[in-house]
């Protein structure tokens, strides 16, 4: 197929495909599948071998937001039966994340419900990361605490985070349909603090909420741009109690392409698989792990994933390994080709212009 191999030599010099070849991956046939996750998987192989790399949630602060995200079950006005609770304390979170690190996950997700946290909250979360690294040096933590105020970025950088999660979830175009309390602009900026800051970026989407094929290149072409380490992919995990509770949209099957095109669009980025993974893929998830190279361990922020210790036996029974601690994620080559910004907006000295 001549679109797969125009899409796989790309992908293994880094170069952006076309829009056209995007969608294209996406318009893909049933029948045209396993050439898709084979072609994609060279790609994925090329930069990321056979590792998986392991990350683990934290829910530090659980529903109640005053936010309308229509996907979440801790938006305002939700009726999800999910567990509702204020900060964790740091001793609680490090048990949590301790767990998470014996199961073999590289990374620990701080995650805490709400529109952005204020300048105590960035010191209770500061604490916390002190408490997960004592006895834990080497682990990753990435916090997802909401839209950032000016300086946070920097704070949580120094309190010995290594990244940021902050999601573009879908198209601008099509953002002020799921969310009215705060704006794609947004999102981008508390982005760009976090880069600037010398903090890794993590952004990704959720695919599964009504949106168009031409909504979905849209938003995995403005990560590009974004050039975040790592994209999650999400799968519309449709709750019950919020507005989305009847979009079932997806099969596995073009979870598969939704996934291929993030690779071949996002080529030596960690793609990471994220929540719906087991409602949407179902059998078909170790098909995904030729595509992505990171997953999560055990459960979602309010919902339960399959048993962690499945997820390993999974990764075995496919025939890739999980990555060690010691292991570098991202290729050198994309390292050694980006130049984190430390200079203009968001920071004390002068824009390069
Ligand atoms: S801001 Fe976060 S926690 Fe609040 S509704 Fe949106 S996604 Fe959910």
């Amino acid at each position: 197929m001549d679109l797969l191999d125009s899409l796989t030599a790309k992908g293994l010099r880094r170069e952006l495909p076309t829009r056209e070849e995007a969608l294209a991956v996406l318009a893909t046939s049933d029948d045209e599948l396993l050439d898709v996750v084979a072609a994609a998987g060279r790609v994925r192989r090329q930069w990321f071998g056979r590792r998986v790399k392991l990350n683990y949630l934290v829910n530090l602060k659980s529903g109640l937001c005053p936010e309308d995200c229509s996907y979440c079950s801790q938006r305002i006005g939700s009726k999800a039966e999910i567990l509702k609770y204020t900060w964790l304390k740091p001793d609680e979170a490090a048990a949590a994340a301790r767990a998470g690190v014996a199961g073999g996950a590289k990374r620990v997700c701080l995650v805490a419900s709400g529109r952005g946290p204020t300048d105590r909250d960035v010191e209770r979360v500061a604490e916390t990361v002190d408490a997960i690294r004592a006895g834990n040096e080497g682990v990753e933590v990435c916090a997802c605490l909401g839209l950032l105020s000016d300086g946070q970025a920097t704070r949580l950088r120094e309190a010995g985070v290594h990244a940021y999660n902050h999601n573009l979830n879908t198209s601008e175009d099509t953002y002020g349909d799921i969310c009215t309390t705060h704006t794609y602009d947004d999102r981008i900026d508390t982005v760009k603090q976090a880069q600037a800051a010398g903090l890794s970026a993590c952004s990704g989407l959720i695919a599964g909420m009504g949106e168009s094929d031409a909504d979905l290149v849209d938003v995995v072409f403005s990560l590009r741009e974004l050039n975040p380490d790592s994209v999650p992919v999400n799968f519309l995990i449709p709750f019950e109690g919020t507005p989305l509770a009847k979009e079932w949209n997806l099969t596995p099957q073009r979870c598969l392409r939704i996934l291929a095109m993030v690779r071949f669009v996002c080529p030596d980025v960690e793609v990471r698989l994220a929540g719906g993974r087991e409602v949407h893929l179902r059998t078909l998830q170790p098909l995904a792990l030729h595509l992505v190279n990171s997953i999560f361990l055990g459960d979602y922020l309010t919902s339960e994933g399959q048993a962690g210790q499945a997820d390993l036996d999974m990764i075995t029974d496919a025939g890739f390994t999980v990555e060690g601690a010691d292991e570098a994620t991202l290729p050198a080559e994309r390292e050694a080709a980006v130049t984190v910004r430390r200079r203009g907006a968001g920071t004390d000295l002068p824009p390069n212009a």
